[in-house]
Formats: C-alpha cells, sequence, structure tokens
C-alpha cells in the first residue's frame, strides 16, 4: 500500500516540475527514477543515473570542511538503514569535472518508514555561495587600499589566539595612527587625503612578507598583526623594532602635485594571549596602549600596561556594582520600536538594558554586558529583563496595547545561550508570567554559531519547536558562513548598524543590499539597525528590506514612554518623523 500511494505522487512526469534535482530510492539503494534537474546537476544522461546505487554512486559528496563523505556510512545510507529519519546538509557535490555547493535532503517517502525507499534532492546553492564570497570579499577588504578589513584583522588575530593555546605562540598587534591626518584632509581636501591613506598602505603592504597581516580599520588607522615563537622579551623588542620600521616608513616625505607633505604616526601595541586572549580585547587593548601613546605627543610607541587597565577595573568596581544593581533597582528594560518598512506599522520592539548607576550615571550596555559575562553576574541579569519583558507584556496584553500578534525581541549573550539550564529557565520564565513562547524572540549573535554549531543547532531547534523566533543579531560583524544558516531555524537577520549607517558608501550600500537579497534566499526576514535619517530609508525600501528600527522612528524607549508610543500610534500607520 505504501509503495502504491508513492508511486501516485510521485511518478517522473510530477518530479520534472521540480528545479531541485529529485531521485526516488528503492530500499537497497538502487536509484528508480530521476528528475531533469538532477541529470543537470550531475552533468549526466539520465540513464547513467537510474540503475545507479546511491551506495556507490558515480559522483562524490565532500563536507563543508572538504573532507569526503563516504557514501557506504554517510547519512545516506543512515536514512536507507532506518537509522537516521533526515538529511539536510550543505555539501559540495562533485561529479565529472564539475563541483557545486548543494543542499541535500533525503528522507523517507512515508514518514518515519523506509520500506517503500527514499527521496533524495539537491538543491543548487551555487548562487547563495557567490553572493557570500561576494559579501566576504567586501567584508574582509577595504576598499580604498585593498588592506585587511577591521574584519578580517579580527578573524586573523582570532585564529592565531587558538594556535596558541596549543603551540604556546603569542600574538602581537600593533595599533597605528597617523598624527593630526584630519587636518590634511581639512586643508587638501579628501583626494589628497586618500592618495596619502594609499600610499601608507603601499608603503606597510610588504612589510606582510615578515609573516606580518596589515588591514586598515579607521580612516587613518592601520593594524599590523604578528605571530611570535619567540619567548616574551624577544618578541616585545621585535614588536618595538616593527613599530619603528612602521614609523619610518610613514615618516619618508609624501609628494603629491607641489606639496611635499610629512607624516608621524603614533603606535600602540598589544601581546596575547598575555595581555587578552580574546581577539576583540587584544584589539582593544592596542587601542588603549595607542591612546596612552598619543597623549605623550607624536611620534611615539607604547605597550598596553596591564597596571593600567586593573587601576581602572578597580575604580569601577564594575564587578561588585553589578551584582547589587538589581537589589539597588539600577536596572531597567527600555523598549526600541521596530518599524515594518512597507505599512510603517508596528512590526515589534527591541528589550534593552539600561543600567543608572547610583555615582556614574547611565552605564552603556556595550560596557557593562561583557563584564557581567565575565563574572557570572550575566545569569541574573538575563532572568530580570526576561522577566520584566513577560510581566510587561502581560499587562499590554491585559490593557490591549501591543498587537497580540507581534513579538518583544530579547538580547541573549552567548555565555547566556550556553548555559546548560538556559531552556529550562527561559520556559519558567515565560510560564509564570502566563505568557506564550510565540511572543518572544531571541536575539543571538554569530559568534554563538561559531562557537559550538552542533550545540547551538540543537537548542535552535528546540525552541522552534516552541515557537520562540530566533535572529541573528549584528549580522555581518562575525565569521559566519551564511550557507550553513539555511540549516538552522532562524526568523531574522539584523543587519548590524555600521552598514545601515552610511550608503554614501557604496561598499555599505552593497553589503545591505546583499544581506536583504540573503535574507530572502534563506525565507527569512531582514531588519536594519540604527536607522537614523529618511535617505537611509529610501535606499532599505529600494533593496527590499522588511523592518527598521532606529532614531528615526523612536529611539529606545522607558516603558512608560513606550506605552504612550504605542498608545498614540494605536493602528495607524506611523510616520517616520524622529
Ligand atoms: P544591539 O542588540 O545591536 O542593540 C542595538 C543598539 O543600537 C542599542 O544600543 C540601541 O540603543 C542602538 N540604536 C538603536 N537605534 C539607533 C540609531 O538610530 N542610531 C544609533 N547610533 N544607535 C541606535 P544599546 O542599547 O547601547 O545596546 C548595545 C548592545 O548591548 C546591544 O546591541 C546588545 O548587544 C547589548 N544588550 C542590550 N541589552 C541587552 C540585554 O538585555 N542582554 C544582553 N545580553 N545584551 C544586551
Ligand atoms: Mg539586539
Ligand atoms: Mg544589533
Amino acid at each position: 500500500m505504501h509503495a502504491r500511494s508513492a508511486d501516485i505522487n510521485l511518478s517522473p512526469s510530477s518530479l520534472a516540475v521540480l528545479t531541485e534535482g529529485v531521485a526516488l530510492i528503492a530500499p537497497n539503494g538502487a536509484i528508480t527514477s530521476a528528475n531533469p534537474a538532477l541529470c543537470g546537476l550531475l552533468d549526466m544522461p539520465v540513464e547513467r543515473i537510474v540503475g545507479a546505487n546511491v551506495l556507490d554512486p558515480p559522483w562524490h559528496l565532500e563536507t563543508r570542511a572538504n573532507e569526503p563523505i563516504s557514501a557506504a556510512e554517510g547519512p545516506v545510507a543512515h536514512v536507507l538503514s532506518g537509522a537516521g529519519s533526515l538529511v539536510d546538509e550543505t555539501v559540495l557535490l562533485r561529479s565529472g569535472r564539475r563541483a557545486t555547493w548543494v543542499r541535500m535532503r533525503v528522507g523517507p517517502i512515508e514518514p518515519d518508514n523506509t520500506e517503500s525507499g527514499v527521496i533524495f534532492a539537491l538543491g543548487d546553492l551555487t548562487s547563495v555561495v557567490d553572493a557570500e564570497q561576494n559579501l566576504h570579499r567586501l567584508m574582509f577588504t577595504d576598499a580604498l587600499t585593498a588592506l585587511a578589513s577591521r574584519d578580517q584583522i579580527i578573524r586573523r588575530v582570532a585564529e592565531l589566539l587558538i594556535d596558541c593555546q596549543t603551540t604556546a605562540c603569542r600574538v602581537g598587534v600593533l595599533h597605528v595612527d597617523i598624527d593630526g591626518f584630519r587636518a590634511i584632509n581639512d586643508s587638501f581636501g579628501p583626494s589628497i587625503g586618500d592618495a596619502v591613506l594609499v600610499e601608507v598602505a603601499e608603503r606597510l603592504r610588504d612589510l606582510t612578507d615578515r609573516r606580518v597581516e596589515v588591514g586598515r580599520v579607521g580612516v587613518d588607522e592601520f593594524l599590523l598583526v604578528v605571530r611570535g615563537d619567540d619567548p616574551a622579551l624577544a618578541f616585545d623588542t621585535r614588536m618595538r623594532r616593527l613599530a619603528e620600521e612602521v614609523q619610518r616608513r610613514i615618516a619618508v616625505p609624501y609628494a603629491t602635485n607641489s606639496l611635499e607633505l610629512h607624516l608621524t604616526a603614533s603606535v600602540g601595541a598589544a601581546r596575547g594571549p598575555d595581555d587578552a586572549d580574546a581577539a576583540v580585547e587584544l584589539l582593544a587593548a592596542a587601542d588603549r596602549a595607542l591612546q596612552t601613546s598619543r597623549r605623550r605627543g607624536r611620534n611615539q610607541f607604547r605597550f598596553h600596561d596591564v597596571t593600567v587597565d586593573i587601576r581602572n577595573r578597580q575604580h569601577l568596581h564594575l564587578d561588585r556594582d553589578l551584582r547589587l544593581a538589581t537589589a539597588r533597582h539600577e536596572l531597567d528594560v527600555y523598549y526600541q520600536p521596530i518599524i515594518d518598512l512597507r505599512s510603517g506599522e508596528l512590526a515589534g520592539a527591541e528589550a534593552l538594558l539600561r543600567w543608572h548607576h547610583n555615582e556614574r550615571g547611565p552605564v552603556s550596555p556595550a560596557e557593562f554586558i561583557p563584564a557581567a559575562e565575565a563574572t557570572g553576574a550575566i545569569g541574573a541579569i538575563s532572568d530580570f529583563v526576561l522577566n520584566t519583558v513577560a510581566t510587561d507584556m502581560t499587562e499590554w496584553d491585559r490593557d490591549g496595547i501591543f498587537p497580540t500578534k507581534r513579538r518583544i525581541s530579547v538580547n541573549i549573550s552567548a555565555a547566556e545561550f550556553n548555559r546548560r539550564d538556559f531552556l529550562e529557565r527561559l520556559a519558567s520564565v515565560l510560564d509564570n508570567a502566563r505568557l506564550d513562547p510565540e511572543r518572544i524572540e531571541l536575539e543571538i549573535t554569530e559568534s554563538l554559531l561559531v562557537d559550538d554549531l552542533r550545540m547551538a543547532a540543537d537548542r535552535l531547534r528546540q525552541l522552534d519547536r516552541q515557537g520562540v523566533h530566533v535572529s541573528l543579531d549584528d549580522f555581518g560583524t562575525g565569521y559566519s558562513s551564511l550557507s550553513y544558516l539555511h540549516q538552522l531555524p532562524l526568523h531574522t537577520l539584523k543587519i548590524d548598524r555600521r552598514f545601515v549607517g552610511d550608503f554614501s558608501d557604496d561598499r555599505s550600500g552593497t553589503i545591505t543590499r546583499t544581506i536583504v537579497a540573503l535574507a530572502h534566499n534563506l525565507g527569512v526576514v531582514a531588519v536594519a539597525e540604527g536607522l537614523e535619517h529618511e535617505r537611509q530609508r529610501r535606499f532599505l525600501d529600494s533593496c527590499g528590506c522588511d523592518l527598521a528600527q532606529g532614531f528615526l522612528f523612536a529611539p529606545p524607549l522607558p516603558k512608560s514612554a513606550f506605552e504612550s508610543f504605542l498608545r498614540s500610534s494605536g493602528t495607524t500607520a506611523l510616520t517616520g518623523t524622529a
């Protein structure tokens, strides 16, 4: 009976209309039919495919890490043996001389029963992978100088730091800033300024020969990354010499038209894992060293000084104060409306934490969240945010002021998401407030997927089953590969503010356009962050971006102000007045 119903639904002629390459496979692995799209993907006539066996096929598959997938023991064999129920993976398909990225899906024709055979489908991912490579090129090289971009440098430093854990090497970072560069731009115009920057890049570029990587990270700021296998003191000496070499090269006069310009540079240095063991922190340490060196005048060099950091930290008492903050009622949740760009209506809101420190005044979450993660205070803070949001939403539902189809987004940091009891705690908060999980969207960052994709994917699937939506925050700043995003139950991509900031620069524009297209390709909603100006809104509209949040609509608002916003916007369309 089962086999017959499969025959009826999946005849070769009905397969012919599918754009995915599809084959039907008998329980012994023999391919019984294949559609034209599959012949196209494999570049083979149908006679060579039908009759072949998927356990020893005339093609090869490789994982994303370029490891061969054995046909006899791989996921397809598993499904056939009845051990695995469904495969959904991005793989590299090699057939003849062709290599194509495909999304491979294999599953029983009858649910949970392979006796009537399995269906094997390959979807061509070439366009997604091309777009991804394009995006990576844009994100990882600096358009003006073709040096590495900040993202690329962070990636490189992160890789080296991982190496250091096993080989006891060091990673040095030099942060170089041209003294008084703004004056050049102001007095001679940006085209001379750009020419000078390109020249500086040329002079630094060939330093890369000595296992040094160079990138441009700000208008007139450059980063050099060095790997060192030498002992600490010798490595410091090497970095100091490198800094001097950089300063010497930058000091050679620049001839532009009729002018001769003389420049100097300040340099700050930090070394990992001694000064910091995470990439972003190591860069921040080099930046702090640069600030100290700048304060001493031009053409200076300074190493990062740990004692300065310790002094600062002690002064802030961040750790102790954070733990007291909840008890002292210094924490508060603000809400920023998220607007549908087409209809102008409210599409949801993002909950953003605020800390009103009794002595220091408002402290930015960007500053205290990382500290809270480091000290473990994040657990209590996260509970506070989730509880507040759940309570507030139940209240709004009662008063009927927040649309019941809309969600509130809550930021969840990696340290929190990875905690073993995270899912249970979330469930119990929602349960206590009698809030439907479908009213909550969690915002996570890409780094979380990079650390442990399998674990993250498991959690995301559990959340998905509960109806909790998940969005990928600050998209474009991390290192994730887009081609596996389709395997994760994500609902939203939030385009980082950096790319939304300035469309006068076509790199950002192209990145934004590509991200929106990819989001739609993956079937998820694209949200732009940090929308401040009407012209940004017009650009986003032209890209087909779905939603946006930013000062143009409203800043993050305290609860009462957000309620007034909800009441005044009501069901009428919101106009984009700041
Ligand atoms: P995020 O999730 O990317 O939040 C967006 C940030 O952009 C917020 O900064 C928001 O105030 C700001 N913003 C919104 N519209 C505009 C605009 O038009 N222009 C500009 N320049 N900025 C805009 P905020 O509130 O300082 O939060 C910073 C980060 O701290 C957040 O970035 C998020 O990663 C984290 N964070 C905030 N609240 C929480 C929380 O409850 N838990 C966790 N784990 N992290 C949080
Ligand atoms: Mg967010
Ligand atoms: Mg964000």
